[in-house]
C-alpha cells in the first residue's frame, strides 16, 4: 500500500493514553505505508458536553454559531494527536476542514460535502509528513462558515477524503473489530463478519447500526474506496498482519467470495416517533398536502403507511426521527390537519425499529414469515412494515427492542459457533 486513509473514533481518542496509543499505531504503518492522512473525531463525550453547552442558552440555538461550537472538539483531538506523533519523532501538521477545502452544502448540522480541494495535502504527503485531518466538519463554498456533517460524521470525511485522494484503502479504527451480526453491546454472542456488501452496510447503517455513518458508505460505494472497520483498542504493537485478519471489509457485490448467508445481519434504533392521524380523506393529493410541508422543514420521513381507505376516509402513518417529532407535529398542526380535512394526530414516541438484512434475501422466501413467526412466539405486536429486496423492517413497542434482536438473532442462526 503507498497511500491510506486512517480514522479514530472518540472512543479511540477518549485519554491521553489512548492518543499516545493512536500515535504509536499510526507510526507502525507508516514504516511500511509513505503516505498516511489521520482523520480524527472528538475526544469521547466531547461533542455531547458542547451541545449541552449551547443547549443550555437556548433551546432553539442559531445553526451556524452552533456547528461553530460543535466543530471544536475535532480541531483539540487533531492537536493533540499531532503533538504525540511530533514527540515520536514524525514529521506531522495537522488541518481543521476549512484549511484543506472540505467544501459542503450549507444544511449545518447535515451538511453533504461537494468536494474537497486538497493540493496542500498532496505537497504534505509528498514532503513525508503525517496529515491529521479534523473529522465531522467542513466549510460553505464561500468560506463564511464551518459546517458540521452529522453525528458519526467523522467517518464520511474519513472516506471522503480517501476518495478524492484515491487512497488504497480507508482504515475505520473503532472500539469493536468490525461489523457484527447485530450490536455486540446488544447481544453479546454476535459474530464478527469478515465481509459485508456496501450494499448490506448502507442498509445495517441506515437501519441503526452505528458502526459507520451512512454518508460514509454511500461515499464507499459510490467511489469504490476500499474501507475495513478494525479496532483501535488491541495493543498497537500487533503486526499488520494480525490487525488485517480481524477486521471486516466492506466489499463491492462482485468482489465478494464468501458463502453466501440468508442473512448477515440484524439492526436496530429508538430513533424514530410514528404520527398517525386518522380519518384522512381518501383522494388524490393527500399523501403530498401531509408529506410536503414535513419535506419543506427538511425531516426525513422513513415509513409510510396509508389503510385501504373505508367510506372515503383512511388512515395515514408515518415515521420521522425522534428529535424531529414535536417540529413535525408544529408544522402539520399549523399547516395540514385543518386544511385536509382531519381532526387530530396521535403521536408515539415508545416504538423502536427492528431490521434483517442481507443479500441472501433476494434469492430466497419465507425470510418474513420466519420473522413474523418468531415476533408472534415472543408476544411481540408489529406495529408497522416496510421491506425492500434486502431487508424487512418491523416498527414495534420499543421496549421489545433487545429481546425481539436477541431472538431474531438466535432464529436465523447469527450466534457465534
Ligand atoms: P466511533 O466513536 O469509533 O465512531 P461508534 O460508537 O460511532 O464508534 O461506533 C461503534 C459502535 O457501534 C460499537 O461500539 C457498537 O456498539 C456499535 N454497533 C452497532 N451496531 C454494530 C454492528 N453491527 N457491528 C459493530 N458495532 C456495532
Ligand atoms: N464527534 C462527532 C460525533 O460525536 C463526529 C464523530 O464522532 O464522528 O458525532
Ligand atoms: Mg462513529
Amino acid at each position: 500500500m503507498k497511500r491510506l486513509v486512517q480514522k479514530y473514533g472518540g472512543t479511540s481518542l477518549s485519554s491521553i493514553d489512548r492518543i499516545k496509543n493512536v500515535a504509536n499505531r499510526v507510526g507502525k504503518w507508516r514504516e511500511t505505508v509513505p503516505e498516511i492522512v489521520v482523520v480524527v473525531s472528538a475526544m469521547a463525550g466531547e461533542t455531547n458536553r458542547l451541545l449541552e453547552l449551547a443547549y443550555s442558552l437556548s433551546d432553539n440555538p442559531d445553526k451556524k454559531a452552533l456547528d461553530q461550537v460543535i466543530a471544536s472538539g475535532e480541531q483539540v483531538s487533531a492537536g493533540l494527536l499531532t503533538v504525540a506523533l511530533s514527540d515520536l519523532g514524525y514529521e506531522a501538521v495537522s488541518y481543521c476542514g476549512w484549511q484543506i477545502k472540505i467544501i459542503t452544502d450549507e444544511n449545518h448540522g447535515k451538511a453533504r460535502i461537494l468536494e474537497i480541494q486538497n493540493t496542500r495535502l498532496e505537497g504534505d504527503l509528498g514532503d513525508g509528513k503525517i496529515v491529521v485531518v479534523t473529522g465531522f466538519q467542513g466549510v460553505t463554498e464561500n468560506f463564511l462558515s464551518i459546517t458540521t456533517l452529522g453525528r458519526g460524521g467523522s467517518d464520511t470525511s474519513a472516506v471522503a477524503l480517501a476518495a478524492s485522494l484515491g487512497a488504497d484503502e480507508c482504515l475505520i479504527y473503532t472500539d469493536v473489530d468490525g461489523v457484527y451480526t447485530t450490536d455486540p453491546r446488544i447481544e453479546p454472542d454476535a459474530r464478527r463478519l469478515n465481509e459485508i456488501t456496501f450494499e448490506e452496510m448502507l442498509e445495517m447503517s441506515s437501519l441503526g447500526s452505528k458502526v459507520l455513518q451512512i454518508r460514509s458508505v454511500e461515499f464507499g460505494g459510490k467511489y469504490k474506496v476500499r474501507t475495513r472497520v478494525l479496532s483501535s483498542l488491541k495493543n498497537p504493537k500487533l503486526s499488520i498482519q494480525d490487525e488485517l485478519s480481524c477486521s471486516t471489509l466492506i466489499t463491492q457485490e462482485e468482489d465478494r467470495n464468501m458463502e453466501e448467508a440468508l442473512i448477515s445481519g440484524i439492526a436496530c434504533n429508538r430513533d424514530e416517533a410514528k404520527i398517525t392521524i386518522p380519518g384522512v380523506p381518501d383522494t388524490p393529493g393527500i399523501a403530498h398536502k401531509i408529506l410536503g410541508p414535513i419535506a419543506e422543514a427538511n425531516i426525513d420521513v422513513d415509513m409510510i403507511i396509508q389503510n385501504a381507505g373505508v367510506d372515503g376516509l383512511t388512515d395515514f402513518s408515518f415515521t420521522v426521527p425522534r428529535s424531529e417529532l414535536k417540529r413535525a407535529i408544529e408544522r402539520l398542526e399549523s399547516r395540514v390537519i385543518k386544511e385536509i380535512g382531519a381532526k387530530t394526530l396521535h403521536a408515539d414516541q415508545y416504538i423502536c425499529k427492528v431490521s434483517v438484512i442481507g443479500i441472501g434475501m433476494r434469492s430466497s422466501v419465507g425470510v418474513a414469515s420466519k420473522m413474523f413467526e418468531v415476533l408472534s412466539n415472543e408476544g411481540i405486536n408489529i406495529k408497522m412494515i416496510s421491506t425492500s429486496e434486502i431487508k424487512i423492517s418491523v416498527v414495534l413497542e420499543d421496549k421489545y427492542m433487545e429481546l425481539a434482536v436477541r431472538t431474531l438473532h438466535a432464529a436465523f442462526g447469527l450466534k457465534q459457533s
